[in-house]
C-alpha cells in the first residue's frame, strides 16, 4: 500500500474499511458542521484504523479513540472513531503506535472493538478531516461509496482563504497574494474557448484565482462563471491570484487573455440562433413523431448552412423534443446530494470511457463536457439549492439553466456552442438520475432526420448505418453537433429555418450538403441521377468489402497484412465482418474503467478467451492496461500530476501496481488455443521495462504450468523507443508504431489540445524519420514492425508506411475494406520511392501533398478500384 504526496496535492487513502458518507450525516454538530475542517465519515465495517498517508502522529489521546497525523506536507489529518467515544475512556481500543512516530500509509494506528462501540456510542460514524486551519480543501472524494481500507478516498488541495488583503505580499501563513491588470486583447473576449484554456492552464497551479472586470467577479477555475463574466476585447481585468502558485497562475490567465492562445476560428461562421429557438425549444429526450405538418411545394429547393459536406437521398423523420420531468422537492439533504454525485461518478466514467476511444472532434466535445461536469460554479450552485430543499435533478437543472440564460443573455453567438454542451450536460445528468437511459430511437434506412436541434449525446446515440443525413432548423455550422456529424460523415444542413417544420414525416429528400440546398420532393428524375452517384460510391465500397475478406498483397506481391484495432467485443465483431486479419491492437482498458474495482483475472479471463474466439483462431495483440493520471480509476489512486502525459502512463502504471499487471498476465496467457495471443506494452522508454514484464511473465507462466513462449512486443511511441529501437530489437519480439503518442511527444503537441488539432499530423517528416529508424532496427533483428496508432487508418499514410518497411497496419474496422484496395494497387517500389521523398519534406502538408498521387481522396472517382 502506497500514499503519494506531490508538492501541492495530497491523496488520502481509507483508514478503515467501510462505507463513505458525507460529513453531514454525522449526529453532531460540531463535525457536520465542519467546525473541525472538512472532509467525509467512513461507517466503519472493519476494526482497524489505518495511517491514511505517510506522517507523523501528533495527538492520540489516552482514550485513544482518535488520532491525528501531520503528513510531509503539513496537513493534519483527525481520524476520530465514532461519536461521543471519549466517553469509553479507551475501553475497546488498543493503540498500535505512540505520539511523535513516524507512520508509513497503511500502518496499522488503533484497533477496537467495532461491536462495543456500536453498543455505547452514539454513532459509529468516523470522521476523517483535513483540520480547520491548514489551509486544504477536499478536491474530490469517494463519498458514497463501499470503501476497503488503502483504497482512494479523497484528495486535497490547498484552499486560499477569502478577504485576503490586495496587493502583492505574504499573508500570514504563507500564501502569496498577487494583483495584476490585464486588458482583454482577444478578439472576442473571454468566450467558451479562451474560458476553457485558463480553466485548464489553472489546473496544475495552486490556489484561488479570480478575475473581476466593472463590478463583476468570476472564480478562474469555473468556466461558466469565466463566460457570464461578459468580458470584452479592451476590457481591463483584474486578476487576483493568491497561494503559492500566484504568480504562475496570474502569469497562465494573462497569457490567455493577452491572446496567446488566440481562438482561430473565425466568428464568421457562427450561425445565430433564429429567434425563439431557445430553452423551451431543446430538451433531453428525442422521440421520433408523427408529423402533422402542412406539405411544402413539391419541388422546392430549400437554402441551409453546410454543416457536414456530402450528398443523401431518403425519407424526412421528424424528431421531436420531450423535457425530462422533475420534481422540484428534494428527499433530504444528503440523499439529493447523494444522487448528485452518483449521477456525476456515472455520467463522468460514461464520459472518460467515451474518452478512451474518442478522437479528433468526439474528443473535444467529451474533454469539454468533462471539465463542465466538475465546474466548481456548477457543482456548488446546485448543492445550495440542495441544501434548500431542492431534489438533485431540480437543482442541477435550475443551474445549468440559469447559467445558460447568462450566456445567452451575453448575445455572443460564440457562447451558444458552449450553451449547447451545458444543455446537453443538463440531459445527460437527469438520465443518469432517472435511472434509466431513454429507449433508443428506431430509424428507418436512409433516414433524414429533421429537427429543431440536436445534442451531440443525442446524435451518437442514434443508429447511424441508418441516418443518411440531418437538416436542423436551428443551430450553426460550427456548433458541436455540426462538427460531430462530419467526423461521421454524416451529412448535414444547419439553420434551415422554420420551413423545416412544413416537411410531411416520410417525404422524399435529396440532401444536397455540397450545395446548401435541401430538395423536397425534388421529382424522379433528379432523385434516380442522384441515387444513381450514390449507388456506383456504395457498390464500390461493397466490392471493397468483399475483397476484404482475402489476404492482401501489394500489386507486386508484398503481404502487408491488414489487423485491426479493438477496444470491445463489438468492434471485433466488426473487424471480422470488414476483413481484418487479426487484431493488432486490443485495448484492455475498457475492462478497467467505470467500474469500483480492477477486474478479477477470471473476468479478464473470459473477456480475453471471447475476443479469441470470435477472432476465429487469427492473431489477437493484447496490450496491457494503458491508463494513467489522465484517466484516474478509483481504484488506482495515483499521485495528482502536473503533467499526466509525462508521468505514470501505460507500462510504468503497470510496473507501479505490479500485482494488476502479474493479474493480466496470467489472464492472458491462460487463453487457448495457446499460440493465439502476443502480448504488447505500452509506452516504453528502455529496455529494463521490457526485462521487467518478461520475468514476470515467465513467472506466471511457471504459475500456470503454461511451456509455450508468448511473443512479447512493445510499443514504439515516445521519440525514447523509436530511438533505442536497435536495443529495443534486441529484447522485444515485435515492434507496433503508436502514432498518436509519437506525434505528440515529437511534435511536444497535446494530442487533445483543439488549437493544436490541425497541426497535430503524424505524417510530419519527424515522425516518419523515427519511424523509418524503427522499421530499420527492426528489420536488422527480423523482428515485425507494426503501426497500430491512427496513422495506420489514414489512406494517404498507407503508401509512406509500406515503403518505410512497415509490413502490418491495425486500422480501425471501418477502414480495412479501403485500405485493403488500395494496397492492392501499390507497388513497392513506389512505395519506397515515395517514402525516400516524404523524409525529405519539411512539412506533413508537403508530405500529404506528395502522397496523393498514390493514395487520392475518397471523393475522386477512381480513388479505389
Ligand atoms: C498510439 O499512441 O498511437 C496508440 C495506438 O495508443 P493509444 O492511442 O491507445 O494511446
Ligand atoms: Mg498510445
Amino acid at each position: 500500500m502506497r500514499a503519494t504526496e506531490p508538492r501541492r496535492r495530497l491523496v488520502l487513502l481509507s483508514p478503515l474499511a467501510g462505507w463513505s458518507t458525507p460529513l453531514d450525516e454525522i449526529p453532531d454538530p460540531v463535525f457536520a458542521g465542519r467546525m473541525l475542517g472538512d472532509g467525509l465519515a467512513v461507517d466503519p465495517t472493519g476494526a482497524t484504523l489505518h495511517a491514511p498517508c505517510d506522517g507523523q502522529i501528533i495527538a492520540l489521546p489516552e482514550s485513544r479513540h482518535a488520532v491525528t497525523l501531520r503528513s510531509d506536507f503539513g496537513a493534519e489529518i483527525l481520524m476520530h472513531v465514532g461519536i461521543d467515544t471519549v466517553g469509553l475512556a479507551g475501553e475497546g481500543f488498543e493503540a498500535h503506535v505512540s505520539l511523535g512516530r513516524r507512520v508509513a500509509a497503511g500502518d496499522p494506528l488503533v484497533t477496537f472493538d467495532l461491536d462495543l462501540i456500536a453498543r455505547r456510542a452514539k454513532s459509529l460514524l468516523t470522521p476523517v478531516l483535513v483540520m480547520e486551519g491548514c489551509g486544504l480543501t477536499v478536491l474530490r472524494s469517494s463519498v458514497g461509496r463501499e470503501v476497503a481500507a488503502g483504497e482512494f478516498l479523497m484528495e486535497v488541495a490547498p484552499l486560499e482563504r477569502a478577504g485576503v488583503p490586495e496587493g502583492p505580499g505574504e499573508e500570514g501563513s504563507g500564501a502569496t497574494v498577487e494583483v495584476r491588470r490585464v486588458r482583454v486583447a482577444l478578439e472576442h473576449g473571454i468566450h467558451a474557448r479562451p474560458a476553457a484554456q485558463i480553466v485548464s492552464a489553472l489546473r496544475s497551479l495552486a490556489g484561488q484565482v479570480e478575475l473581476a472586470v466593472e463590478g463583476r467577479t468570476a472564480n478562474a477555475r469555473s468556466t461558466v462563471a469565466l463566460m457570464k463574466l461578459g468580458a470584452r476585447k479592451g476590457d481591463d481585468i483584474r486578476v487576483r491570484a493568491a497561494g503559492r502558485d500566484a504568480g504562475r497562475a496570474i502569469d497562465a490567465v494573462a497569457a490567455v487573455l493577452t491572446g496567446a492562445h488566440e481562438n482561430a476560428v473565425s466568428s464568421a461562421r457562427a450561425v445565430p440562433r433564429p429567434p425563439g429557438a431557445g430553452l423551451a425549444a431543446t430538451s433531453q429526450l428525442l422521440t421520433a413523431v408523427t408529423s402533422t405538418a402542412v406539405e411544402v411545394r413539391a419541388g422546392a429547393a430549400l437554402p441551409g448552412v453546410i454543416a457536414s459536406r456530402g450528398l443523401a437521398v431518403g425519407q424526412a423523420v421528424r424528431l421531436r423534443a420531450r423535457e425530462i420531468e422533475v420534481t422540484e422537492a428534494g428527499a433530504g439533504v444528503s440523499h439529493e446530494s447523494l444522487q448528485l454525485e452518483r449521477a456525476r461518478a456515472q455520467v463522468r466514467s460514461r464520459l472518460e470511457s467515451a474518452l478512451s476511444s474518442a478522437s479528433g472532434t468526439a474528443r473535444e466535445i467529451v474533454e469539454a463536457h468533462l471539465q463542465l461536469l466538475e465546474d466548481p460554479e456548477l457543482t456548488e450552485k446546485s448543492l445550495t439549492l440542495i441544501s434548500d430543499g431542492a431534489s438533485a435533478a431540480y437543482a442541477w437543472r435550475r443551474t445549468i439553466r440559469g447559467s445558460i440564460e447568462a450566456l445567452r443573455a451575453l448575445g455572443d453567438p460564440r457562447m451558444a456552442e458552449r450553451a449547447d454542451d451545458l444543455l446537453d450536460l443538463e440531459g445527460q445528468m437527469l438520465l443518469a438520475m432517472s435511472g434509466h437511459p431513454g429507449a433508443a430511437i428506431q430509424l428507418p434506412a436512409d433516414a433524414i432526420l429533421l429537427a429543431e436541434e440536436l445534442l451531440p449525446s443525442q446524435l451518437v446515440g442514434l443508429d447511424a448505418a441508418r441516418l443518411a443525413g440531418i437538416c436542423l432548423a436551428a443551430g450553426g455550422a460550427t456548433s458541436h453537433v455540426s462538427i460531430l456529424a462530419a467526423a461521421m460523415g454524416i451529412p448535414a444542413l444547419v439553420a434551415v429555418g422554420p420551413g423545416l417544420r412544413q416537411i410531411l414525416d416520410g417525404t422524399a429528400l435529396l440532401l444536397d450538403a455540397d450545395a446548401g440546398l435541401r430538395h423536397v420532393d425534388p421529382g424522379a428524375e433528379r432523385l434516380a441521377a442522384t441515387r444513381r452517384q450514390l449507388e456506383l460510391r456504395a457498390a464500390r465500397r461493397a466490392a471493397e468489402r468483399e475483397a476484404a475478406q482475402r489476404d492482401c498483397c501489394t500489386a507486386d506481391g508484398t503481404r502487408i497484412e491488414v489487423f485491426a484495432n479493438v477496444g470491445s467485443l463489438a468492434d471485433a465483431h466488426a473487424a471480422v465482418r470488414n476483413g481484418a486479419e487479426g487484431c493488432g491492437l486490443l485495448r484492455t482498458e475498457f475492462l478497467f474503467l467505470e467500474r469500483e474495482t480492477p477486474p478479477s483475472e477470471a473476468e479478464q479471463h473470459a473477456e480475453y478467451q471471447r475476443l479469441a474466439e470470435t477472432l476465429a483462431g487469427k492473431p489477437l495483440t493484447i496490450r496491457t492496461l494503458d491508463v494513467g493520471g489522465d484517466k484516474p480509476i478509483p481504484y488506482l489512486p495515483m499521485p495528482a500530476e502536473e503533467n499526466p502525459s509525462l508521468g505514470l502512463r501505460g507500462v510504468r502504471t503497470s510496473l507501479w501496481r505490479p500485482d494488476l499487471l502479474r493479474q493480466q498476465l496470467r489472464a492472458i496467457l491462460r487463453v487457448r488455443p495457446r499460440g493465439q495471443c502476443r502480448i504488447l506494452l505500452p509506452m516504453i522508454t528502455d529496455v529494463a521495462e521490457i526485462r521487467s514484464v518478461r520475468s514476470m511473465a515467465q513467472e506466471a507462466c511457471a504459475g500456470i504450468g503454461r511451456q509455450e513462449p508468448i511473443a512479447l512486443g512493445v510499443m514504439i511511441e515516445t521519440p525514447a523507443s523509436a530511438l533505442m529501437a536497435d536495443a529495443l530489437a534486441a529484447e522485444a519480439d515485435f515492434f507496433s508504431i503508436g502514432t498518436n503518442d509519437l506525434t505528440q511527444y515529437t511534435l511536444a503537441m497535446d494530442r487533445g489540445h483543439p488549437e493544436l488539432a490541425a497541426r497535430l499530423d503524424a505524417l510530419h517528416p519527424a515522425v516518419l524519420r523515427l519511424i523509418a529508424r524503427t522499421a530499420e532496427a527492426a528489420h536488422a533483428r527480423g523482428r515485425g514492425v507494426a503501426v497500430c496508432g491512427g496513422l495506420a487508418s489514414d489512406p494517404a499514410a498507407a503508401p509512406i508506411l509500406i515503403g518505410l518497411g512497415v509490413h502490418e497496419l491495425s486500422a480501425v474496422p471501418a477502414v480495412i475494406p479501403r485500405l485493403k484496395a488500395l494496397i492492392r494497387r501499390l507497388s513497392l517500389a513506389d512505395c519506397a520511392g515515395l517514402a525516400r521523398q516524404a523524409l525529405e519534406q519539411s512539412s506533413a502538408e508537403a508530405v500529404r501533398a506528395l502522397a496523393l498521387p498514390l493514395a487520392p481522396r475518397e471523393s475522386e472517382p477512381d480513388s479505389v478500384g
